[in-house]
């Protein structure tokens, strides 16, 4: 029987408070203390993951090495505890529910009615049991997506309540994220939105045992102790959250407000270990005491929303970091550059970025900005539709095949330079049916890629259905962009790049999936020192 101890996350009063970096903070301080710690989040929405979603939607869908597409909170949980997870990690109300409608197809429950008490909660208990089983974790984190008192996460908070039963207050403990908003006219702090929203929670049978509070300002001795009485919890549980200059500093914040020691004592594990978390600390020290400054255009389509880039713009701030250099991120829509602007509207860049996309809106400015870093010599990163986007580019301004394209573009192109994989052609159903996970590639003695990794065989993740098409291969490398990364099975392109450019890199797969704080990615490292190596040239 494992003996994993389970911290329940849930939000109240508002959403977007945080519970994602509260997690992770709180994980990352657990596992400093030498815990073995995973994070995973229910969403209760419906589809079956955030794959078929628009990132306007929910942002970025952050990919696992086992090919789960997923919550962006998972980005979070990797880059602060630099662990990897899984499908396991994220489950929604649809995954739930087609389970247990399968099992009911299935016959699986001999006559029963099937109804939300007991067969969808036991659902929810077995995906929440199912990692602590594993006796790979001390602690198991489940965030609760949404706010207490949403309809769609009464059954999760249902299911909650039955697992604290089960499993016994010494192994189970709820954590409930709160805002504490300042109101301006009376100059205070106030308290009730968090004393209804814990309320509604002890109405549903759940007595959180520590309050996180999100605030704009210090909560006082005295509001603590409001908290405290109001809520029913002892007023050292009573946690301040304020607004933090980097979500790197909360792992810091909560560690000065002690609730990894709360979490600990409430479970009665002895915590006379400091954590250690001095590689983080230093993290912070290069983040904050920058010797330099570059300009990187992220050029996407739905830049204004800058959660659908989440994982490139945590990528770049470890990169940054790691260089001890502060990124300047300048998101740019594609479909705002043309070729008369373009000069205009990339000029001041030390590197480029194209960023990963989907369908034709955007395109031409997309391979514009490709252009406009090859031929300045600007440090150029690709990945996956900025990959495809720079094959198309020199395939039409070098090779000079009029119309090439990929034929998620133009399926009648009679250059198809990027085609859809021989596996991807038949398919009917959109979810979940991409090329996705990790995926050996093997990469080519003396290119930059293998300057850049230090490794002649790495892992990275995928999420495309579109790749380059072999039959160009060689007319490509005789005019200059060579395949430096395959797979090694199929064969099929993974790293592109220019050798005579300084620095010019595409990839089919997306290496900001696997940089973290511990481990910045080397290709977005070695992508920041030559834009400030550009910098120096041109200044
Ligand atoms: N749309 C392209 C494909 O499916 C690229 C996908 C991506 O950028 N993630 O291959």
């Amino acid at each position: 029987m494992s003996k994993a101890k389970y911290i329940f996350v849930t939000g109240g009063v508002a959403s977007s408070l945080g519970k994602g970096i509260i997690s992770a903070s709180l994980g990352k301080l657990l596992q400093a203390r030498g815990l073995r710690v995973t994070i995973q989040k229910f969403d209760p929405y419906i589809n079956i993951d955030p794959g078929t979603l628009n990132p306007y939607e929910h942002g970025e869908c952050y990919v696992t090495d086992d090919g789960a597409e997923t919550d962006l909170d998972l980005g979070h949980y990797e880059r602060f505890l630099n662990i990897s997870t899984s499908q396991d990690n994220n489950v929604t109300t649809g995954r739930i529910y087609y389970n247990v409608i399968q099992a009911e197809r299935e016959g699986k429950f001999l006559g029963k009615t099937v109804q939300v008490v007991p067969h969808i909660t036991d659902e929810i208990k077995n995906n929440i049991f199912k990692l602590g089983n594993t006796d790979k974790y001390d602690i198991v984190i489940t965030e609760i997506g949404g706010c207490v008192g949403d309809i769609e996460s009464l059954p999760f908070i249902e299911a909650v309540r039955q697992a604290k039963l089960e499993v016994g207050p010494s192994r189970c403990i709820s954590i409930h994220l709160t805002l504490v908003p300042y109101i301006k006219t009376a100059g205070e702090l106030k308290t009730k939105p968090t004393q209804h929203s814990v309320k509604e929670l002890q109405e549903a049978g759940i007595q959180p045992d520590i309050l996180v509070c999100r605030s704009e300002h210090p909560v006082t001795l005295d509001i603590r102790k409001k908290l405290a009485l109001f809520c029913n919890v002892p007023y050292n549980s009573v946690i301040e959250a304020l607004d933090a200059e980097t979500i790197y500093d909360v792992p810091i914040l909560m560690r000065k407000e002690k609730l990894d020691e709360r979490v600990l004592a409430k479970f009665k594990m002895s915590y006379k270990k400091q954590p250690k978390i001095d590689q983080w600390k230093e993290f912070l020290g290069r983040l904050k005491n920058p010797t330099s400054e570059v300009n990187i255009g992220l050029v996407g389509k739905y830049v204004e929303l800058k959660d659908a880039y989440k994982s490139i713009a945590e990528s770049f701030t470890h990169a940054g970091a790691e260089n001890e250099c502060h990124v300047n991120v300048n998101w740019i829509h594609a479909e705002d550059i043309d070729s008369k602007n373009v000069h205009k509207m990339l000029d001041n860049l030390d590197g480029i970025l194209v960023a990963p996309g989907f369908g034709e809106r955007g395109i031409d400015g997309k391979l514009e900005a490709v252009r406009f870093a090859r031929e300045n010599k600007i440090p150029f990163l690709g990945i996956c539709l900025g990959l495809q986007c720079a094959v198309i580019e020199f395939a039409r301004n070098v090779l000079k095949l009029k119309g090439a394209n990929s034929t998620e573009m133009d399926p009648k192109s009679k250059h198809p330079v990027i085609d859809i994989m021989e596996d991807q052609k038949n398919l009917k159903e959109m979810g979940g049916t991409m090329r996705l996970g990790a995926y050996d590639c093997t990469i080519k003695k003396g290119t930059k890629a293998s300057h850049i990794y230090n490794h002649s065989k790495i892992s990275e993740r995928h999420r495309h259905r579109y790749e380059f098409n072999g039959k160009y291969l060689q007319a490509f490398e005789e005019a200059g962009m060579i395949a430096s990364g395959t797979n090694p099975d199929t064969n099929l392109v993974e790293i592109m790049e220019i050798p005579d450019h300084p620095w010019f890199v595409g990839t089919q797969f997306h290496p900001e999936l696997k940089s973290t704080v511990d481990n910045p990615h080397p290709l977005f490292v070695k992508f920041i020192k030559a834009a400030i190596v550009n910098k120096k040239d041109t200044e």
